[in-house]
């Protein structure tokens, strides 16, 4: 089956109609580059930039090291797109220098983009080095902020991007229910949305994407996170923007084309799931997406909702 799957698999992502929708790629690193590449992806939709600051627990990586890893991503990807996501720092992902050690709630403190406004020395030098980075490449540079919770903090973002020179599309990541909710008012300030449903859905659920034990709130398959998701795509084609999914319900083939149906306008997926996700969208017109997802929305579970949407897109 895995065979058949890649077989049947290759060229850009789209419906069986044609309704064209990129394939791209979630990376740790350039180490992760050749997974992409093998896989088709027609760029990356999550470049997460965590893994450069892990190796000095006490400073920010330097400009110069910086650039050549970005570099090593961009150039992997001619006339592709690159979606960069600025350091995600606190909760899940902790580090000494900048995470306040002292939050009783770590996942609803400092963390991500605020982590980021507090040190505005970090966040210049990662852009710096993108600028610097994508200098004399064909790419098409998108950067993104991780926890983005409102308008005031897109327009910060999008305020420290062009103080830093940078010539990129400048994106929010919905996480959080607020940026949901008020997806328009968020997009008069970047140029494009990706959802993130894995801290979506915590936070839509109150349920910690690192306790077991909450695990069934995480389901990305739940009617609520469809809701928000629908809202957010909604938003950006009101606005003539795109609306991205780069959380791991990305990569569930059947949820996939749900997203689809929902109006999401781009996919990016581990490496792996890739080929999957390309099979099974091409099967399935935009009406019959459209249909599926009207159908999960009705469901008042994550489970129903998973047999909706097969139920619609099984012709039954
Ligand atoms: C997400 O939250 O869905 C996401 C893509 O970011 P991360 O998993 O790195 O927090
Ligand atoms: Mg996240």
């Amino acid at each position: 089956e895995r065979r058949a799957a890649l077989a049947a698999s290759s060229g850009p992502g789209a419906t069986a109609d044609g309704h064209k929708v990129p394939l791209l790629a979630n990376v740790g690193g350039p180490a992760d580059v050749p997974a992409a590449l093998e896989a088709g992806a027609e760029g990356v939709g999550l470049f997460r930039t965590e893994f450069l600051f892990l190796d000095d627990s006490k400073n920010a990586p330097s400009e110069e090291k910086q650039v050549e890893a970005y570099r090593q991503v961009l150039e992997a990807f001619p006339e592709g797109r690159v979606v960069v996501r600025v350091l995600d720092a606190g909760a899940d992902k902790p580090l000494d220098f900048l995470t306040p050690g002292d939050e009783p709630n770590p996942a609803l403190g400092v963390r991500g983009l605020r982590t980021l406004l507090d040190h505005p020395d970090v966040l210049r030098t990662q852009l710096t080095a993108l600028a610097k980075a994508a200098e004399g490449l064909p790419v098409y540079l998108e950067v993104m902020a991780p926890m983005v919770a409102d308008r005031a903090d897109a327009k910060a973002f999008a305020d420290a991007c062009r103080e830093a020179g940078l010539r990129a599309k400048f994106g929010a990541m919905v996480e959080i229910p607020s940026a949901a909710l008020r997806a328009r008012s968020v997009l008069q300030e970047v140029e494009f949305l990706s959802l993130g449903t894995n801290d979506l859905a915590q936070y839509t659920f109150a349920a910690d994407r690192q306790v077991g034990a909450v695990s069934r709130l995480q389901d990305p398959w739940q009617p609520a996170l469809l809701d928000l998701v629908a809202l957010s795509a909604e938003a950006a084609k009101a606005e003539g923007k795109s609306c991205g999914v780069c959380g791991e319900a990305a990569s569930d083939p059947l949820l996939a084309c749900v997203l689809t149906g929902l109006g999401v306008t781009s996919l990016s997926m581990g490496a792996a799931s890739i080929p999957y996700v390309r099979a099974t969208l091409a099967k399935f017109t935009m009406a019959q997406c459209e249909r599926a997802a009207a159908a999960a929305r009705a469901a008042d579970s994550a489970e129903d909702a998973r047999t909706a949407a097969q139920a619609v897109l099984s012709g039954e």
